[in-house]
């Protein structure tokens, strides 16, 4: 079964081609210009290539609530020209294909628990962290969207004492991707995160922040296991800092088998960043019945 997967992002459109087993036989990516001309370029790459479907990772905020008839659309993002825009619809319209449509985060979970580490656990989530901060809910055996979807990428964190950033959220002074992602981390100290691998209180910072967040998280949707993705998490040795501060703030208030082995409850991801393309073939499996 040949399968369409598009990932689109605030600075490239990630466009496959593969099947329902998750592998991938040709990719083309393409900047993110104009929705006329993006839209465009990416429907002329997928005709002629026989997709049965199409599905779509998303960069939002997004509409996913099929009985509305925003369903489909980038909703109110600040990315120039990109609200209110019909990507579900326009790739319907023009490629005559059912077309299946998430957030690119619970694309990435949904990659995950198909064809990457998660396939044991029945509730998992995917946090990315890099240029934004993320998370795929995925919650007994399906993806959680609620109200719009959740945003938890800006849940406010408690600031470090040592920290005097101001935050990097134009919304919130201090939630998690205005403190720990990309560009908070080089706004505070001036330089891009790869520059300052050799500096441990950014990544005492990093640790801290995430560890937090993951907290959070493991609080309010008890997840099996927790994967972490995105250029920021690359950084050696960040995850096993993130997993003893987590521990620690923990604090034993949680027992259960999948928190007594910390090493394989929160882990990186299995799939080399393919996570998120798998997951739009899933859900563009998903959306042919
Ligand atoms: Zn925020």
């Amino acid at each position: 079964m040949i399968l369409g997967a598009l990932e689109t992002g605030g600075t490239k459109m990630v466009c496959a081609i593969g099947n329902e087993k998750g592998e991938v036989f040709e990719k083309f990516t393409c900047p993110t210009l104009n929705p006329g001309e993006t839209l465009e370029t990416i429907a002329e790459f997928f005709e002629n290539k026989n997709i049965e479907a199409l599905g779509i990772g998303s960069f939002g905020p997004v509409c996913l609530d099929k009985k509305n008839p925003k369903y489909g659309f980038v909703t109110s993002t600040p990315k120039p020209g990109w609200a209110d825009t019909d990507v579900a619809g326009f790739f319907e319209r023009r490629l005559k294909v059912p077309v299946g449509f998430d957030t690119d985060v619970n694309a990435a979970a949904i990659g995950e628990v198909t064809y990457g580490g998660c396939q044991d656990v029945d509730s998992m989530i995917y946090i990315t962290i890099g240029t934004g901060i993320g998370v795929g809910v995925y919650i007994d055996g399906r993806l959680v969207h609620g109200m719009l979807h959740p945003e938890a990428g800006h849940i406010l964190v408690k600031r470090h004492d040592k920290d005097d950033f101001e935050g990097g959220c134009p919304f919130h002074q201090s939630c998690l991707e205005g403190m720990a992602a990309g560009p908070a981390i080089e706004k505070r100290f001036g330089k891009r995160a790869e520059t300052l691998y050799d500096n441990p209180f950014v990544w005492e910072l990093e640790s801290y922040y995430i560890a937090q967040a993951l907290v959070d998280y493991c609080l309010c949707y008890s997840p099996r296991r927790i994967v972490l993705g995105g250029g920021v998490i690359s950084k050696d040795g960040l995850i096993e800092m993130i997993r003893k501060d987590f521990t620690k703030l923990m604090s034993e208030y949680i027992q259960s088998d999948e928190l007594r082995e910390i090493d394989k409850y929160i882990v990186l991801s299995t799939l080399k960043g393919e996570q998120g393309i798998k997951g739009c073939l899933k859900i563009a499996l998903d959306a042919r019945v």
